[in-house]
């Protein structure tokens, strides 16, 4: 049995409620870097609890608590613990209650203990890359969507509430790749989205649509002052400056449609449309420029139109 748990570097460990005397096997002691003759080892439940990161305390203890309750067959937990060292290790634990009194008052729980840190890294690399673009850090369509589905929720909910949406789309960007390559285009994909963000609070939200195409959302804000931060990024885009193989400086310019998100929109992306008009408004009017979209002409918007149309010209 020894030698199966340890194969499995599943620790163990052995819980007497009377006097709460904590004890774990030699794995499970190692998964937070004691041993067991260690001066400061936790010898009860309390003591390893203390060990426990301050946002997963809670849910531990709700956790072992509804088992002891009887209201769960069995008590699991992942949480972060402190390391002798003093780094977070992530912990799967699992038990159950194997005596109780006439009373039905546990006694005596007994459970194991997995070291699930390679795991917990491996999701959580998994999360940023389906929220966020690899190339800019920003997070992807599907992350800024839903962004706007809060935001539309949000002015729905409270009224008098301003929120605005910028879409971003780089001018002639195809002469960059044309004239550089591939490589210095995506630089200055990321580089931009760096500059955009640096003109931005903390409150608003960036996103990368897809291509060359990005969109701010601006939390709190009405049309008058989103167009001002729509300048602001436009300019800061056209002053920006992208070392390239120390030879060049690449700089680009910007279209940017401005639009209000609205209680009456039918869909959380309808503010997104009107930007894309907008936008289109840029690109036709000689690019580099900032455009917005009144509400009042909102409902003159067909769903689906697209500053894409303004290709050819
Ligand atoms: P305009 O928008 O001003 O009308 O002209 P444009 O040249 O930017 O035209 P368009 O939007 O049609 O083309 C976008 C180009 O962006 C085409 C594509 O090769 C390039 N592009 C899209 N995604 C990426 C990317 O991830 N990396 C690089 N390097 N280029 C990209
Ligand atoms: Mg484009
Ligand atoms: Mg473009």
């Amino acid at each position: 049995m020894a030698a199966a748990l340890e194969g499995g570097r599943l620790g163990v460990w052995d819980w007497l409620l009377s006097d709460d005397t904590f004890t774990g096997s030699a794995r499970h002691l190692g998964h937070l870097g004691f041993s067991p003759d260690d001066i400061y080892l936790p010898r009860t439940a309390e003591q390893w609890l203390m060990r426990t990161h301050p946002e997963d305390i809670g849910r531990l203890q709700q956790a072992v608590k509804q088992h002891l309750d009887g209201a769960s067959p069995r008590y699991q937990c992942e949480f972060r613990a402190r390391h002798r060292d003093g780094h977070w290790v992530w912990l799967f634990e699992s038990g159950h209650v194997i005596s109780r009194d006439a009373n039905g008052r546990p006694l005596r729980m007994v459970g194991m203990q997995q070291d699930i840190s390679e795991r917990k890294s491996m999701e959580e690399c998994l999360a940023r890359l389906a929220f966020h673009d690899e190339l800019t850090g920003l997070p992807n369509r599907r992350s800024f969507m839903s962004t706007m589905d809060r935001e539309y929720g949000r002015i729905k909910r409270q009224k008098d509430y301003p929120a605005c949406v910028l879409m971003l789309d780089i001018d002639h960007f195809k002469r960059v790749n044309d004239g550089y390559g591939h490589a210095a285009g995506d630089l200055v994909l990321a580089e931009l989205g760096k500059t955009m963000a640096g003109q931005l609070r903390e409150t608003d939200v960036s996103g990368r649509l897809g291509g060359e195409e990005f969109a701010v959302v601006l939390a709190d804000t009405c049309l008058d002052d989103a167009i001002g931060v729509g300048e602001k990024v436009r300019k800061a885009i056209e002053d920006m400056r992208v070392n390239w193989q120390g030879t060049h400086a690449l700089s680009v310019t910007t279209s940017v449609g401005v639009a209000q998100l609205l209680a009456t929109d039918a869909r959380p992306d309808g503010a997104l449309t009107r930007a894309d008009v907008a936008l289109y408004t840029a690109k036709q009017n000689g690019r580099n420029r900032v455009c917005h979209l009144e509400a009042s002409h909102a409902a003159e918007v067909e769903p689906g139109a697209s500053h894409q149309a303004s290709a050819s010209l």
